[in-house]
């Protein structure tokens, strides 16, 4: 399976593989197949939530799109489709990134014309077309979906669907009033509802099966309720029943048992979210916006964390760091590793690559949180990077673009895991001494230990008696990559002229930077100069794995000591400026590789596959290749909102 789909404006679309998928019992299968049915019912939600007009402009567009009887080959048609694909990309009419509303390339007459020259006999709302019409083409309206200025009202400046008719300040009062009763352990009210003025009294319109956007509930809760017989355990059930529950009674107190109850089911292979959870959405963060995904384990990469986890003692004992700041006794974090089998709402097109929840503070505290690192979504990433030039333009030779493409997935995900499971855990602090004392230097310190920690393990010979590789090139595959990064192809996310301010983009600079210097009489690193172009090279990986040891010992006992003044030197020095000639030289290469910096999936189809008695003996996984095809299909069989 190919796994670049298309690409258009500032976006690509991929595929992701369902690894191992046949190898799930037919229970497992069926079980996935009707969560991922529930996965898809509330896609109408999350369009209403984002704005009020996206339901009834998604519509028109798709009628035209569907019925244009003009020439469909021209550029300016061609332009439509590309602001309608970019619409669904987005689930609206805003930029899914940068919120602001996505300006079309054509024309409030071109659009007219098209929709003149279409079928409109399936859009009821026929008199409301020439507002939609400078809704789409109109910059002034509808400007921003969520906009942060806090100088202004945050309600009046985005144009999200949340609130109608209120304040920020009657929102914020509303709700802290509501929270007034609760010292502890309070529901998050207002996740679930719009909040709504009418005649100067504020009441919550609640997302629920018999309220508001009733008609997607009630398929979820019908799709969730068929996977029941088909969950792997007790406590499954019991899940999905409290969720169910939930959704026919908009009790948020039922929201908080069903999040309880998901963080404690950790025996089964398959899994999901299912609801309204990420308040990004809302410039307050109080509203959830609906989302679902539907995932099972990764033996094979869940093996790897377990592993470490497993050898964590073995490591600590034999990190480089000075014995008064090692741990005594450690213990790993065991990660999970998933796959997705299908992604809907607010996760769809665009997805994140790991999730963890619960959001709720009270819950995280008390009974912990679910961590996963979604691995079939970073793979179909790591197989598009190899095809968008990026390493041909910068890696320093043939055989760093080989061990690349051969080694560096691996090496990749090793690093992760060394970094997660034990990194973090690893060291201990002098006593009397607190993380607060570095301050705002403290996350770099820490994630720059934590890298250390993984780069100076993933060259040992351990890593192959673990049998997590299988030689030192994936350990070689990762210094090539780390040092091509920190020094050369991360600048290509920084402004020109600005320098770094994110801690793990600072983190990597100083890593590669301090050993650049402090080997460069050495020449373990080198940087040279081929047809005006720049490249940096590792000429002896075991010197550069010395050098990490020797900076993980330093930065462990910065962080132990608490010493403040050594930690803002170190960062300062080597994790904040940038060397501007060689910015400007990147950017100048990185631009010409026009790569699409958003990427977004399809998901896949499941087919039943019925015996002659009409019952199901498999499921099977059916890749897509066409988004308008995909996004069409959706918006007939899951348009349950449909204006
Ligand atoms: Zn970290």
């Amino acid at each position: 399976m190919e796994v670049f789909v298309e690409k258009f404006a500032d976006l690509k679309i991929l595929r992701y593989k369902l690894n191992a998928f046949e190898k799930l019992s037919l229970q497992q299968k069926k079980y996935i197949y009707f969560l991922s049915m529930a996965a898809r019912c509330g896609r109408d939600i999350l369009w209403d939530q984002n704005n009020q007009y996206n339901l009834k402009v998604r519509k028109l567009l798709e009628t035209v799109y569907k019925t244009y009887s003009g020439k469909r080959n021209q550029d300016i048609f061609k332009d439509f489709e590309i602001y309608l694909k970019r619409i669904w990309f987005s689930n609206g009419i805003h930029h899914h990134y940068s919120m602001d509303k996505i300006i079309p390339g054509f024309s409030k007459s071109d659009l007219l014309g098209f929709i003149e020259q279409s079928d409109l006999y399936s859009v009821t709302y026929k008199n409301e077309i020439d507002d939609l019409v400078d809704v789409i083409t109109n910059p002034e309206r509808e400007a921003k979906r969520v906009s942060l200025d806090s100088e202004k009202d945050l309600l009046d400046q985005s144009s999200m669907n949340y609130y109608n008719g209120v304040s920020q300040y009657e929102a914020e009062s509303f709700y802290a009033e509501k929270r007034k009763e609760f010292s502890e352990k309070a529901p998050s009210f207002g996740l679930n509802s719009q909040l709504v003025k009418e005649e100067g009294i504020l009441s919550e319109l609640v997302w629920r099966i018999d309220g508001t956007y009733g008609k997607a509930i009630e398929q979820i809760v019908f799709y969730l309720e068929k996977a029941i017989p088909f969950a792997e355990n007790a406590l499954q059930k019991k899940t999905i029943e409290i969720l169910v529950e939930y959704y026919k009674t908009g009790d948020l107190k039922l929201f908080d048992d069903y999040s309880i109850a998901w963080v404690k089911e950790l025996e089964g292979n398959v899994d999901f979210i299912n609801g309204f959870i990420e308040v990004y959405g809302d410039p307050l963060g109080i509203k959830g916006s609906w989302e679902s995904i539907v995932n099972y384990k990764d033996h094979e990469a869940t093996k790897r964390a377990v592993t470490l986890s497993e050898n964590a003692g073995w490591f600590e004992a034999h990190s480089p760091v000075n014995d008064d700041f090692k741990k005594e006794e450690v213990k790993g974090v065991s990660a999970k590793v998933i796959n997705v089998a299908m992604l809907g709402g607010d996760c769809h097109p665009y997805t994140p690559i790991g999730i963890n929840l619960p959001n709720s503070e009270w819950i995280r505290e008390e009974y912990g949180s679910k961590s996963v690192t979604i691995e079939n979504i970073t793979k179909a990433y790591f197989d598009d990077s190899l095809r968008n030039g990026m390493l041909e333009e910068f890696a320093a030779s043939k055989p760093e673009i080989d061990r690349a493409k051969k080694h560096g997935y691996l090496a990749g995900n090793l690093h992760t895991d060394l970094h997660e499971c034990l990194g973090h855990g690893s060291g201990r602090m002098k006593a009397g001494v607190s993380p607060e004392d570095l301050k705002n230097y403290y996350s770099t310190i820490e994630e720059t230990r934590a890298d250390l920690f993984a780069l100076y393990y993933i060259l040992d010979e351990k890593m192959i008696e673990l049998g997590l590789v299988p030689s030192l090139k994936t350990g070689m595959a990762e210094y090539d990559a780390y040092i091509r990064n920190g020094l050369i192809s991360q600048l290509t996310r920084i402004e020109p002229g600005k320098d770094i301010e994110e801690s793990h983009m600072r983190n990597r600079q100083l890593i590669a930077g301090w050993a650049y210097e402090k080997g460069r009489e050495n020449k373990v690193i080198e940087f040279f100069k081929q047809s005006g172009k720049t490249f940096i090279k590792v000429n002896d990986y075991g010197s550069l794995r010395n050098l990490f040891g020797e900076l993980l010992s330093e930065i462990q006992r910065i962080k132990s000591e608490g010493d403040y003044k050594a930690a803002k030197e170190i960062v300062e020095t080597y994790g904040v400026k940038v060397d501007n000639k060689l910015h400007v030289e990147v950017l100048a290469r990185f631009k010409k590789l026009d790569i699409a910096p958003y990427s977004g999936f399809l998901n896949p189809e499941f087919n039943l596959i019925k015996d002659d008695h009409g019952e199901v003996v498999d499921v099977c996984v059916e890749y897509a290749d066409d988004f308008a095809k995909q996004m069409m299909d959706y918006s007939e069989r899951f348009g349950f909102l449909q204006p």
